[in-house]
């Protein structure tokens, strides 16, 4: 479909001409390494938010020499991204402590880059009052760093337009996501999250003007496949579009997510009305589907993500998480059984950051598909 090939030639690549032609107008871009890094303050700062990924990268041979290979294949690629020299065109970067993988990367890229700002944002690990208050306190020194590195002052004003111009692309992924509920539904899984990632590395105000371009076409489109098993795909490090093809080819349809790379980067707005930007940011962040990593939050994701079930009309769960990720093999362990106490099968497919599939893969899905219709 013409309106979708935007959006699958921004998510090929991690560079990409809107990028590029941002750059060429002066202005300068930042990667970020997790979704729990606040775009906000970034933007709020005249900056592009750029969310890093590693597509295209097959081999992490170079970084494997520098993290063991028990760390996670995600936190590898990026390394080798660095190592072969296609972060260059950043002029920053912000690390996270979501795990131990993500902390030795954010080690390996401030010793090994050459990039003029480099920023740790410290996560907190908890739900609760302190931990909103400590994810402020981060959100403060991020806007210090930022305003000493690059010059400038980030005001209230700013901060709210950012919120805006964020809250403007989550509404309309909202409405994308609505379309998803249909049967068949107006997209597939893997043309969602094309457009999904095109989000996290375009300015705000392109990814708007493109996608409401899209919404229409896609509400005049009439696709087929009615009937076909419907599916929820959860996990880390998730960002291949060519993986979620895979598992639709079996003869699903991914209708929804709760994708690092998907769903929980547009789930939620901040409260446009407050008087504290920067707490109404700390909510937003707080109130949506958690990461694994944070340790309280497991009836708060059960919740969440039972209603969605329910809303999209899932029939399974397929949790596609990466090899050494513990964080994600420990919420499947608690998910698989809180979910198949409601009735939904789970699939646990453990896979590396650059599979698209495999023979044992499809095995598997088709076992998991047949279970579900019969
Ligand atoms: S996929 Fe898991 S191990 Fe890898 S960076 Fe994310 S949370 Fe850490």
């Amino acid at each position: 479909m013409e309106g979708l090939r935007y959006f699958e030639e921004i998510a090929s690549s991690l560079d990409n001409e809107e990028i590029q032609a941002w750059k060429q107008s002066g202005k300068r871009v930042v990667g970020t390494v997790c979704a729990n890094i606040p775009e906000e303050i970034l933007q709020a700062a005249g900056l592009l938010a750029l969310r890093v990924r590693a597509p295209g990268i097959e081999d992490t041979a170079n970084a494997d020499s520098h993290m063991h290979r028990i760390n996670c294949s995600y936190s590898r690629s990026v390394l080798e991204l660095l190592l072969s020299g296609q972060l260059e065109f950043l002029d920053g970067l912000v690390t996270t402590n979501t795990c131990d993988h993500m902390l030795r990367l954010a080690s390996e890229l401030e010793a090994n880059g050459r990039f003029p700002f480099v920023h740790h944002f410290s996560m907190p690990h908890t739900l609760g009052t302190s931990s909103t208050e400590w994810f402020v306190m981060e959100m403060q020194k991020m806007i210090e760093h930022v305003e000493a590195s690059f010059g400038t002052k980030v005001s209230d004003r700013d901060l709210c337009e950012s919120i805006n111009a964020s809250d403007r692309a989550r509404g309309l992924m909202t409405r994308l996501n609505e379309l998803r509920k249909e049967d068949p539904p107006r997209l597939s899984g893997a043309e969602y999250l094309n457009v999904a990632l095109t989000g996290m590395s375009v300015p705000k105000e392109r990814f708007c003007e493109k996608l409401e371009a899209l919404i229409p076409e896609l509400e005049r489109r009439q696709p087929e496949g009615k009937g076909r098993p419907r599916l929820m795909v959860i996990g880390g490090g998730c960002d291949s579009p060519g993986f979620i093809d895979f598992i639709e080819a079996g003869g699903a349809w991914v209708v929804a997510d709760g994708l690092c790379f998907g769903t929980r980067y547009y789930q939620g707005y901040s409260d446009e009305e407050a008087k504290d930007p920067i707490l109404a940011i700390a909510n937003r962040y707080a109130g949506r589907l958690a990461c694994p990593s944070v340790m309280n939050a497991f009836d708060h994701n059960h919740i969440m993500l039972t209603q969605m079930i329910r809303d999209w009309r899932v029939d399974g769960v397929v949790c596609a998480r990466l090899k050494f990720c513990d964080h994600w093999a420990g919420f499947r362990k608690l998910a698989t059984e809180a979910l198949q106490q409601d009735d939904i099968p789970v699939l646990d497919l453990e896979r590396e950051y650059q599979t698209t599939g495999s023979g044992q893969i499809r095995t598997r899905v088709q076992a998991f598909l047949e279970m579900i219709c019969t």
